[in-house]
C-alpha cells in the first residue's frame, strides 16, 4: 500500500456541502466525524480554561447532580 492509499483510507468528513449539497468527503480530524473546514477542533474551553468561568455551579455536571437532588426530594416527600 503506498502513501497516497493509506491517506485516502483515512475517515471522511460527514458533513454536508453548502455548495455541491453532497458530502464533503475531506479527511476527518482524528477523534473528530468532520474535517477541518467543518468545525473539527473548535468550541470554547472547559471549566477554569475558559474565560468567563467563575465559580463551578453552573457547569453542567453541578446542574445535572442539583437536578438530580431536587427530584429525589421531590419524590422521598411525595412518597411519604
Ligand atoms: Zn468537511
Amino acid at each position: 500500500m503506498n502513501l497516497v492509499e493509506l491517506m485516502n483510507a483515512a475517515p471522511r468528513c460527514t458533513a454536508t456541502s453548502k455548495r455541491t449539497g453532497g458530502r464533503c468527503k475531506g479527511p476527518a480530524v482524528r477523534g473528530w466525524i468532520v474535517c477541518r473546514f467543518h468545525g473539527a477542533g473548535g468550541g470554547a474551553p472547559e471549566c477554569e480554561r475558559n474565560g468567563n468561568y467563575r465559580h463551578g455551579a453552573c457547569t453542567e455536571d453541578a446542574v445535572a447532580a442539583r437536578m438530580l437532588a431536587n427530584l429525589l426530594q421531590r419524590h422521598f416527600r411525595d412518597t411519604e
